[in-house]
């Protein structure tokens, strides 16, 4: 069975490594960036709890390397920019164990070393060709460090090209992306707080609302949020650091400590923001047809509100491997019954977190109330969702007996 990932970043390297103990699996990791140029430098990351438990049973050597460049996330505090508690949370008391928060461009580094020789960088894919024999297998032309190369009869492409995904493009047309009215920017930067900033906390004045943690080595990772219309570009009025300060400040010009120590931060003009748009991409996991596995961004790409972008990737590569590790034990090599029972292992699991995720971006929203809206994420509705989230990481039960 040859399989070809394309894109080694979260899930790619996740599958890369783990396709390689399957016995009678050719793995081919295609990624297009040179070795070493680990994009997404200016991004922290929190993954969550399932994303810790889902490796922790796939992968326990994967998840302790990841850990050894992570801070422990504990907990998730919610309040006002001027300095009032709104909601605080032991991610202990949801979950077994807790999420991680580390630097984006250091999950990238351990990922990748963690999949060896499987990676194979600087390859520009140039063809991917249906066969015309009713396989579904497909061929691919591509450069690697400029010189042509071919990948024929390939039995599974694994698309874990990110959320502008080149194949799901090819495959299933344009992603049409859901823009949900909200921009966003985020920085990195080396901590200055003084202790300040630790763990995951979000701030809010009204529907705007910066959120920032202490990553790796010793630097403070943030974001903001604020709505704009719609399908619109953000105003250039709000990137400017006048606007961020009217925007962050509360209409009676009291910041807290750390609402002072972060408003000084966005709006220090030394200080590199990136910006974007929250979206969400429609949910795909296959093609029918042709035997191509979306898998991490191209297949699902959320909204952030809940950290869960890598965390789902994990989640899935590990799902996918649990199916793919229990087939081949059981002598199945059958392409289509991979993808399907993959599918049906994702399906509803992926629908849920991001539904889940668009409801919790409640409070980001034109005319959202950081109060009741962070009130009712206090509540068993909600922390019953969160529960979930947390632990329901997993193969569903039955599922691989019915395969
Ligand atoms: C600002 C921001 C903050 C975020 N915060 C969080 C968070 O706190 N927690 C969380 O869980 N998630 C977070 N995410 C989401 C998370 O980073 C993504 O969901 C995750 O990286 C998706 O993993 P992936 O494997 O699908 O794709 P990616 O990690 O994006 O990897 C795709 C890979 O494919 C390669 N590639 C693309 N096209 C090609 C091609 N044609 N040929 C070869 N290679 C190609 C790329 O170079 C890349 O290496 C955040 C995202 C953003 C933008």
């Amino acid at each position: 069975m040859k399989i070809a990932i394309i894109g080694a970043g979260v899930g790619g390297s996740i599958m890369a490594r783990g396709l390689a103990d399957v016995p009678g699996v050719e793995v081919h990791c295609l990624e297009r960036i040179a070795p070493g140029d680990h994009a997404e430098a200016g991004t922290g990351l929190n993954l969550g709890p399932n994303a810790v438990q889902a490796l922790l049973a796939t992968d326990p050597d994967l998840a302790r390397r990841i850990e050894a460049a992570s801070f422990a996330w504990s907990s998730w505090r919610v309040s006002t920019m001027g300095g009032q508690e709104l909601m605080k949370l032991a991610l202990k008391d949801i979950a077994p164990v807790e999420g991680w928060r580390l630097r984006w461009a250091e999950l990238y580094r351990v990922l990748r070393e963690a999949a060896g020789a499987r990676i194979r960088y600087s390859c520009d894919i140039t063809a991917v060709t249906p066969k015309t024999d009713g396989t579904g297998r497909v061929d691919i032309a591509f450069t690697e460090a400029g010189v042509a190369r071919t990948l024929d009869d390939v039995d599974l492409l694994i698309a874990a090209d990110g959320r502008f995904s080149q194949l799901r493009a090819q495959f299933h047309g344009p992603i049409n992306a859901r823009q949900v009215g909200v921009g966003i920017f985020r920085l990195l930067v080396p901590n200055t707080s003084g202790g300040l900033i630790e763990d995951y906390e979000q701030w809010f004045n009204g529907p705007a609302r910066l959120l920032g943690y202490r990553v790796p080595e010793d630097s403070i990772y943030m974001s903001g949020t604020f709505p704009i219309p719609v399908g619109a570009e953000i105003p250039e009025e709000m990137k400017t650091r006048e606007g961020l300060r009217r925007i962050f400040t509360p209409a009676d010009g009291i910041l807290g400590e750390q609402g002072r120590w972060l408003v000084d931060l966005i709006t220090d003009p030394t200080v590199d923001l990136h910006w974007a748009r929250l979206q969400e991409s429609p949910l795909c996991l296959r093609e029918t047809g042709v035997n191509i596995l979306y898998l991490g961004d191209s297949s699902n790409g959320m909204v952030p509100t809940l950290g869960q972008g890598a965390t789902q990737a994990i989640e899935s590569s590990c799902a996918a491997l649990e199916v793919i590790r229990a087939l081949s034990a059981a002598g199945q090599y059958d392409t289509e019954l991979w993808l399907e029972t993959i599918t049906r292992a994702r399906q509803d699991r992926l629908r849920f977190v991001m539904d889940f995720s668009m409801e919790a971006s409640d409070t980001l929203l034109a005319g959202g109330d950081p109060i009741s809206g962070t009130a009712k994420k206090t509540e068993p509705p909600f922390q019953a969702k969160l529960s979930q989230l947390y632990n329901d990481f997993g193969v569903p039960d039955g599922l691989l007996q019915e395969a």
